[in-house]
């Protein structure tokens, strides 16, 4: 099932989800994890992405946290080294906590914790912004500020991220890349109504089912 996302009037296919973790020193400290010294890297299928208003959220698999993250666009395909950053968007790396203490404590890949059916509600994106490093976005649950992010925070730019990935992979249109997450990460259940926004992009909400 091939999955799109919207950028202005085009339709672009998601190839691939890449995740970045740890990417912003207080929040690695609040799981209590070292700061990387190269980007800790994990990825999501392209079926995890919700684009509609309501997240159905696992269950019985433990608590469910909601990591606020910026979202880049590839453009286009790229032979090697950087890509072009063709539109950022906000988005929720939706994670099963207590599944992933359980998995690191075992030295275990991540996926079965992060990968899940609707892990990935996306906003809709936008053109990049002259300044990214200037952007700030917040996340709400239920009224209540939780996180407050900043990109200038972050221990890998967008640009480095992209350069990284760019080293590793043949980055294609239609890749995405969630940037990792500021601190205040917490438990999302249902029927709460969860908001993230930034002035640069937008304001997205989804109701937890
Ligand atoms: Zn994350």
């Amino acid at each position: 099932m091939a999955v799109h996302v919207m950028l202005g009037n085009d339709a672009i296919e998601v190839q691939r989800v890449f995740c970045i973790g740890r990417n912003y020193a207080a929040h690695a400290a609040e799981l209590g994890n070292e700061t990387p010294g190269e980007p800790v890297l994990f990825m999501k299928p392209p079926t995890a992405i919700v684009q509609a208003d309501v997240i159905e959220l696992p269950r019985e698999r433990g608590s469910v946290h909601h990591e606020t993250e910026l979202v880049l666009l590839v453009g286009r395909d790229a032979a090697a080294g950087v890509a072009d950053m063709a539109g950022i968007t906000l988005g929720l790396d939706l994670t099963l906590r207590d599944e992933q203490s359980k998995l690191k404590a075992k030295g275990l890949p991540w996926e079965l914790a992060k990968a899940f059916e609707n892990s990935a509600p996306l906003g809709r994106f936008v053109a990049p912004p002259r300044d990214l490093a200037a952007l700030e976005f917040e996340c709400h649950v239920n009224g209540e500020r939780r996180q407050h992010g900043k990109v200038a925070n972050m221990l890998f730019s967008p640009a480095r991220l992209l350069a990284f990935l760019g080293a590793n992979f043949r980055l294609l249109k239609g890749d995405l890349i969630f940037t990792g997450t500021p601190e205040g990460v917490g438990p999302l259940v249902p029927g709460d109504n969860i908001e993230i926004s930034s002035s640069a992009i937008g304001e997205f909400a989804w109701q937890c089912r």
